[in-house]
């Protein structure tokens, strides 16, 4: 009790003196930075010639996606492609199909009430993980800049001071309006229409007990399906006039945080979570499609923490690999892909974080500015 009245005499103290950032700082919600869990980085990685923090570990594809199968390889792959987050997503669709789906029967009729009742669930899975994942990182800053490859906190401006034109002025409240007031209702009404749709018999349902084995064969693919759905989607968006118009809300994050990651304009949400579309055409259970949902609309928020690892202890860190997407934010034709699949380095635009990459970019630059100067000399 006497935490509370202390709350909120600081509140009253504060609101007198009219400063809204200290009221908020004061607040539980918006803490001071602790820093309690910084640890030495030092030994994973090192700084670059431009400042930036990087992993000494390169990113590596493994021998998977070769031919003659290579089995060794493919056993090591295993574990990594499914552990923690494709069988975490895989059990979270579990849950939220069990406990917080409505009844078959009663989607069969749109109405109000059940499509509600997924709009505030989604909205609650975004605060808990994305908003979980913020107040650690960056409002709590409880592992302060150990491990995060750009050492300064997103300020909304770029290395010269340029402003990155974020809406509403900062980068936290633009993230939080397009994933809010676009991502949200874009995700739950592809969501809610492939669920009535599948209610109503009007895509191939997949029944787990007389096709198990079809069953687990496509669960395991949902990542994958992801994966070389995003990246179809992400060429198709870098292209020059819908990139200008569309992709380059997402891209003024080049300093991301678990907010950006489904901070993109409505006709990316649109493109972005048309992955659903795959489940009406091959048979499927809604524990696939609400697996690939939660994926779509979560997961990205741990690929944006702008964080190499999270510490978890004094000496103990758990490793994000997505330094490959933190690159392409940074770089921007790089590194299209999220991870799994070699796509980039079949079509000649991996990044694997080392020197030599950097340089085979710069003369790709070249190469393309060359060639677009000489086009436009033509006409
Ligand atoms: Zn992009
Ligand atoms: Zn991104």
């Amino acid at each position: 009790m006497d935490l509370i009245l202390g709350q909120v005499r600081e509140v009253v103290l504060m609101s007198e003196k009219r400063s809204l950032t200290s009221l908020y700082r004061r607040l539980w919600l918006y803490p001071q930075p602790t820093g309690e869990n910084k640890m030495d980085d030092e030994q994973y990685g090192t700084k670059d010639k431009r400042g930036f923090w990087k992993p000494h570990k390169l990113i590596r594809y493994p021998d998977v996606f070769v031919w003659p199968p290579n089995i060794i390889a493919i056993a090591k792959w295993l574990p990594k492609y499914l552990f923690p987050w494709g069988v975490t997503y895989g059990l979270l669709a579990l849950l939220v199909w069990s406990f917080l789906t409505p009844s078959v029967e009663r989607m069969q009729t749109l109405s109000f009430d059940w499509v509600a009742l997924i709009a505030l669930r989604n909205i609650v899975l975004l605060i808990l993980i994305v908003g979980g994942q913020h107040y650690w990182l960056y409002s709590k800053r409880a592992q302060g800049t150990s491990f995060k490859y750009n050492r300064k906190w997103p300020d909304g401006k770029r290395a010269d001071g340029k402003h990155l034109g974020f809406s509403f002025g900062t980068q936290l409240r633009d993230n939080l309006f397009w994933t809010f007031c676009s991502g949200l209702p874009i995700w739950t009404t592809w969501e809610i229409m492939t669920l009535w749709a599948y209610s109503n018999g009007w895509i191939a349902g997949l029944d787990i007990a007389a096709h198990p084995f079809g069953f687990a064969l496509l669960w395991f693919f949902v990542p994958f399906l992801h994966e070389l759905h995003f990246y179809c989607i992400h060429r198709l968006i870098h292209w020059p006039p819908i990139y200008a118009r569309v992709h380059k809300i997402h891209h003024r994050n080049i300093n991301p945080g678990p907010w950006s990651g489904i901070s993109m304009h409505p006709v990316e949400h649109l493109i972005y979570f048309s992955g659903f579309l795959i489940y009406w055409i091959v048979p499927s259970h809604p524990l696939h499609f609400m697996h690939l949902g939660l994926m779509a609309g979560l997961s990205p928020a741990q690929g944006h923490t702008g964080f190499d690892r999270i510490v978890t202890g004094k000496e103990n860190s758990f490793h994000l690999p997505y330094y490959a997407h933190y690159l392409h934010h940074r770089l921007f034709e790089v590194n299209y892909a999220d991870g799994s699949i070699p796509l980039d380095k079949w079509f000649g635009s991996f990044h694997d974080g080392s020197d030599v990459s950097d340089d085979a970019l710069k003369l790709r630059r070249k190469k393309m500015a060359t060639k677009r100067a000489a086009k436009r000399a033509t006409k």
